[in-house]
């Protein structure tokens, strides 16, 4: 049967007013991401701190910072205003849960007063396992994790160091226990029952022929949905960490590995690499209605 049509009507329950996970969803519902979590607890080599987190996010873009108050002002004025607003994500500018205080208070604060609103957050798999029984409790029913490789000799060219539990570790040491959290978190999420969508970054070179590896690694695993990404370098990003002259897929090398991969696990291909402070229907970002500045002065309409 194709895995892109999904029979088990509990599950369809579950993501059909999720643009992310559901194709047919993303022309009827929005999503918005909310920029709470600015630190960041690995280095990843084509990543430029001073802009989002470019495994989930729009590389090259520098999202407005909010507290969790200001977070949650924002999803009631854009709730109110946008009916269709069916998600809220927390994706950046950092890793969510390296910043465990504001975005589990984000979370709360919506939950609380707007508990119609799907929660959704991303991350790159390191503080997982610690939070799952946190996610649970809020109903965070779609969880993504990057995963740009399972194999550590490969993640040594991708990550020069991670950072866990108070102490720093280069090379593969680091390296390897980001591969052993990020695996866990993957059986953590399934025994949980929590939807898992899980990012790769395409990296020409260096993890482009293992992708279909990872893809089979996770499918084994139970993740929900693959979606392999290309790699975005663009000078004005600034110089990557480690990657400099380093070049993203053409558009025909991603689809040639994502058709190779699509046996089984569904893939996701409409995603568009969204900003960490992304509001509106996928490829419609009204982000700049939704500053700061213009935000606060209006009230919250959300109504229940
Ligand atoms: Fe940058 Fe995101 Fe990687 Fe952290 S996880 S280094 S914010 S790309
Ligand atoms: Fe969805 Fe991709 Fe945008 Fe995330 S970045 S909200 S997965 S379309």
């Amino acid at each position: 049967s194709s895995p892109q049509n999904i029979t088990d009507e509990k599950l369809l329950e579950r993501i059909e007013k999720h643009p992310c996970y559901s194709e047919q969803a993303h022309h009827h519902y929005a999503r918005m991401h909310v920029a709470v979590a600015p630190a960041c607890n690995i280095q990843c080599n084509y990543c430029n701190r001073k802009y989002d987190c470019a495994n989930e996010s729009r590389p090259g873009v520098v999202s407005e910072l909010l507290t969790p108050e200001e977070a949650a002002h924002k999803v009631l004025v854009v709730a109110g205003k946008i009916p269709q607003m069916t998600v809220l994500g927390i994706a950046g500018p950092g890793d969510p849960l390296a910043n465990p205080e504001k975005t589990f208070r984000t979370f709360e604060l919506i939950a609380d007063k707007a508990p119609d609103i799907k929660l959704c957050l991303s991350t790159n798999g390191l503080m997982l396992p610690d939070y799952i029984d946190r996610i649970k409790a809020l109903n965070i029913d779609h969880v993504t994790i990057t995963i740009n490789m399972v194999d550590p000799e490969i993640g040594e060219k991708i990550y020069p160091w991670v950072h866990y539990r108070r102490r720093r570790y280069r090379g593969i040491e680091g390296v390897r226990i980001l591969h052993e959290r990020q695996m866990e978190g993957l059986d953590a999420l399934r025994e949980a029952d929590i939807l898992c969508k899980v990012n790769s970054v395409m990296i020409p070179g260096i993890n482009d022929e293992h992708l279909q590896e990872v893809h089979e690694v996770v499918r084994s695993k139970g993740a929900f949905l693959h979606n392999i990404m290309p790699l975005i370098s663009a000078p004005e990003h600034g110089t990557h960490f480690g990657l400099t002259g380093q070049r993203g897929p053409t558009p025909k090398e991603l689809k040639t590995l994502q058709d190779n991969c699509a046996d089984g696990l569904k893939l996701m291909r409409h995603c568009r690499q969204c900003r960490a402070d992304a509001v509106g229907l996928l490829g419609e970002d009204r982000s700049q209605e939704f500053t700061k500045d213009k935000f606060m002065e209006m009230p919250e309409e959300y109504n229940l």
